[in-house]
């Protein structure tokens, strides 16, 4: 039982075309962040209860990896449930939570023991309206700004043992499984806006004439386009292999890495290309260009950041330095 994966990669295509960010955010976590390692690894109970529901769009769901103290360093993670009887008691807090507010479960990293930080940590379905939940705020950012991001903190909750997702100490090595999904579902929402405001960008230059002619008659302006238009298929090629590697159950982590890679880059090349191509009319909250300029930008930032990819593509190349 679960989403089939390549399916959702299509739709995450499809999605692009919603120009409200808030949306294909939402049905991204809900749909390849935070259920990949329920739908792999959770008991017939857990999907009962809580990937039946999720599918079925009765309820939202959140990823709680993130913390104040730890982001690109998820080893580094605080936040502890400690096994009281048949129950986890969860301590700690969660920062930057797509969909935290409103969410009616979390797929949470926590650490189950003292254990080495790599083997020490377990995913739990935790629901959110239990006792010693707070939603500290709601994050006011840059873009992406109806989507809901939280901070979230946790004293004394108290969780059934049975919530957790497969086996205890294997949560670190899940969501490293799960992230490839997240990263590969990132880069397919990214596609669609990117053609989208190239296609804009030439409707507007066709019609705007500057010095008696029109802007896209300028030779910068047209190569640039056709340049930005060929990197956009390039990482449309790099996705379809990566998926169709992924669904034959391949590991896909360096392709996944560095399709990410490419796609924060280059969203934020086609953006701020094409955005200095409307000249002041880009600088506007009047068109679309301006909101992806912004929106955009946390494709380098957020399911890891650039140079957490470059990190793990080093490491696939055998080129990281050991410590
Ligand atoms: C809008 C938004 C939504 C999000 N949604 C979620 C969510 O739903 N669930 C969730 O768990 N998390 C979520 N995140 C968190 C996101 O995954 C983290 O922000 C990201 O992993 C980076 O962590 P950080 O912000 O702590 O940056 P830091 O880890 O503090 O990094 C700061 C900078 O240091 C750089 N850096 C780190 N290590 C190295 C290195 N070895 N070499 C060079 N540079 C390095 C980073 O790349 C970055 O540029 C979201 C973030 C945002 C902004």
């Amino acid at each position: 039982m679960g989403l089939d994966f390549s399916y959702n990669i299509a739709v995450a295509e499809e999605l692009g075309n919603i120009r409200c960010g808030g949306i294909p955010m939402a049905i991204g976590v809900q749909a390849s962040m935070a259920t990949p390692a329920l739908t792999r690894f959770g008991s017939h109970e857990l999907k009962k209860q809580f990937l039946v529901p999720t599918i079925a769009g009765d309820f939202v769901a959140c990823l709680g990896i993130s913390e104040a103290g730890a982001g690109s360093d998820v080893a580094n993670i605080k936040t502890t449930a400690v096994r009281k009887g048949d129950e986890y008691v969860i301590n700690g807090g969660k920062m930057w939570i797509t969909s935290g507010s409103q969410a009616d479960w979390m797929c949470l990293l926590a650490n189950t023991s003292e254990g080495p930080p790599h083997r020490n940590k377990s995913l739990i379905c935790l629901p959110m309206n239990l006792p010693g939940i707070h939603v500290a705020k709601k994050i006011d950012k840059l873009g992406m700004k109806s989507s809901d991001t939280a901070q979230i903190f946790f004293e004394d909750v108290r969780v059934p043992c049975k919530n957790l997702i497969g086996e205890e100490g294997k949560g670190f090595t899940y969501q490293m499984l799960q992230f490839q999904e997240e990263r590969l579902w990132g880069v397919a929402i990214a596609l669609t806006p990117m053609e989208t405001i190239i296609q804009e960008t030439i409707e507007y230059t066709q019609q705007r004439k500057v010095f008696g002619q029109p802007v896209l008659h300028n030779q910068t302006v047209h190569f640039r386009l056709a340049e930005l238009a060929t990197e956009v298929e390039l990482l449309r090629s790099l996705l379809h292999r990566a998926v169709a590697l992924y669904v034959e159950g391949n590991d896909v982590t360096k392709f996944a890495s560095m399709a990410k890679l490419k796609a924060g880059r280059l969203t934020r090349e086609v953006t701020d290309s094409c955005l200095q191509f409307w000249g002041g009319m880009g600088f506007t909250s009047e068109v679309l260009v301006s909101r992806f300029y912004r929106d955009l930008r946390l494709m380098s930032i957020g399911g890891g950041t650039d140079e957490t990819m470059l990190s793990i593509i080093c490491k696939y190349m055998d080129i990281l330095p050991r410590k």
